[in-house]
């Protein structure tokens, strides 16, 4: 990642947040282009995690409101000082059980749903505060250890559980690429993805929607815009090195 980061003029830290916003919108441009995609077909989500309360109201000013976060903890932290702002917080990172009241609390979406015992603690926790939630699951599509996510052999099992859980609205899956500078390794992992996607919708089970692929990052959007994604998660392309 550090290879086209270091090749891609977006990440000069001179360069505004407005200049670093343009320069991912073209880039996200130019793969649907490039893959013959209409680029309303692809969202950004700014990742903010690790950046502080006043750079997100910052991205709000240039008309962001949608912020993906890795900790429920810095979601608590920046909450209460973007109050005035309307934010949708989106949940990306690992979540442990203990944790689901937060992202009942504060959470709009959750991207990595893993597995049933998180599953069952949010509809415990959302059902108390009377609420839904869109989830979209997490796949582990590469094999590092560090990587979380869902075996994709389990999916279809996964969906029909989930499919008896009213406060959860599945929309789609999740995953992050193997970490590489081998573009073919990165690629197979989106593309494993969106067959798994292709397997799963053909069974058509009630209430859940497959419509959604959120895979590719500031490294990699481009290979995954290629292989179908509807959804890019972009942390240091906009806001900078961590
Ligand atoms: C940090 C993070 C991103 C953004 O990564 P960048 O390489 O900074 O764009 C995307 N998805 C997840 C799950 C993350 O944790």
């Amino acid at each position: 990642m550090s290879t086209a980061d270091s090749l891609n003029p977006i990440t000069e830290p001179s360069n505004t947040f407005a200049q670093r916003l343009d320069a991912v919108r073209a880039r996200i441009d130019r793969a649907c282009a490039a893959a013959g995609r209409d680029a309303a077909e692809v969202t950004l989500l700014p990742v903010s995690k690790t950046f502080d309360a006043d750079v997100i109201r910052e991205a709000v000013g240039l008309g962001l409101n949608r912020f993906g976060e890795n900790r429920l903890q810095e979601i608590a932290q920046k909450a209460p000082l973007l109050e005035d702002c309307n934010i949708q917080w989106v949940v990306i990172g690992h979540v442990q059980t203990n944790k689901a009241k937060e992202v009942a609390k504060y959470a709009t979406e959750l991207q990595s749903l893993d597995r049933l015992a998180l599953a069952q603690a949010l509809d415990q926790r959302l059902k108390a505060a009377g609420r839904t939630l869109d989830v979209l699951v997490q796949l582990k599509t590469s094999p590092e250890e560090s990587k979380f996510g869902l075996d994709p052999a389990e999916l279809i099992g996964f969906l029909e559980t989930l499919s008896g859980f009213e406060t959860l609205r599945v929309k789609g899956l999740m995953t992050m690429a193997i970490l590489s500078d081998d573009q073919t390794a990165v690629r197979a992992c989106f593309k494993k993805l969106r067959h798994c996607r292709d397997e799963a919708a053909r069974l058509d089970i009630k209430g859940i929607s497959l419509e959604r692929l959120s895979m590719g990052m500031s490294g990699d959007l481009e290979l995954g815009i290629a292989e179908g994604s509807t959804e890019v998660r972009v942390g240091s392309a906009l806001f900078g090195k961590r």
